[in-house]
């Protein structure tokens, strides 16, 4: 098979805030661009942060989102989550929340009650993964995947776990169901081992170096916090982990659609975007108490 190589691996931009309560490092677009991306539109990385204790929760007020879906990774600490639909929970370690805002939602985030009490390490991922034309204006979801749903394929020689959330790993599927084919999974790499791993070629192909580092295809060492873009050249590659690493894996088929966005609104044209704006102002995403 065919190797696929490193087009760029990109240190952690100077942090911002989301909110009060998401210091994050923009990956997506980054120094790229949502058309490269493709599917992918926006990826944040809240790295270990540590919050003091507070009774009032930070985090993020009613917002709206339309056209796309967003898909928060909790590695350290806890969310507390409510949108208009009615939906709402709190994503715990390990989970994942997987939100689709289709025809729009409104929704808040905020550092989940008793954690806040306490504060701590704080460590999350948002990536907002767009849909296709025809399911834009579809029925808002939300997918609440907990860890133990996770499918988690064992490496040879106790060498740790492939967590698949999305997609597939060497022919064992993910609990999430997605618009377009996405592969997302957490590599737990154990000291020492090597993992193989195979997408598509035109997949835009990525990964996230949570916690460790790795070598790819022995060749690019790739350090905490660090997010590396593979070309569209090859299919296979390899991860080698030299300290116990964790890794976030991201692959999707590009949707090859235009791209017409502003702030939480992704459509395809700009006609779209300016009715997104009227429907948010009518009311149209329902309601939700701040
Ligand atoms: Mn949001």
């Amino acid at each position: 098979m065919s190797i696929k190589t490193v087009s760029r691996v990109t240190s952690p931009r100077a942090p911002h805030f989301v909110g009060d309560g998401f210091r994050v490092h923009n990956f997506i677009p980054g120094t790229s661009t949502m058309q490269e991306m493709d599917p992918f539109i926006m990826l944040d990385y809240n790295s270990k942060y540590s919050f003091e204790p507070r009774e009032i929760p930070r985090g993020v007020g009613v917002h709206p989102h339309k056209g796309f879906e967003t898909v928060t990774i909790a590695y350290k600490g806890k969310v507390e989550h409510a949108d208009s639909t009615g939906s709402g929970g709190v994503i715990h370690e390990g989970d994942v929340q997987w939100m689709t805002a289709a025809r729009g939602i409104l929704h808040k985030e905020f550092h989940e009650k008793e954690w806040s009490r306490k504060g701590g390490e704080f460590q999350m991922v948002q990536l907002w993964v767009n849909l296709p034309a025809r399911h834009k204006s579809g029925e808002p979801k939300y997918q609440n995947l907990s860890n133990d749903r996770m499918t988690k394929v064992s490496l040879p020689d106790n060498g740790g776990e492939i967590e698949v959330i999305a997609g597939e790993f060497n022919g064992q599927r993910g609990p999430a169901s997605t618009f377009s084919p996405i592969h997302l999974f957490n590599a737990k790499l154990k000291k020492g081992a090597t993992a193989e791993f195979s997408f598509p070629a035109e997949y835009t192909t990525a990964i996230l170096m949570i916690e460790g580092s790795v070598r790819i295809n022995d060749a690019v060492t790739v350090s905490q916090d660090h997010f590396a873009l593979f070309n569209r050249d090859g299919a296979t590659f390899s991860l080698t982990a030299p300290e116990d690493a964790t890794v976030l894996i991201l692959s999707g088929q590009p949707i090859k659609e235009p791209i017409a966005a502003h702030g939480p609104f992704v459509m395809n044209t700009r006609e779209e975007l300016i009715q997104a704006f009227d429907d948010f102002n009518q009311g149209k995403f329902g309601h939700l108490e701040d």
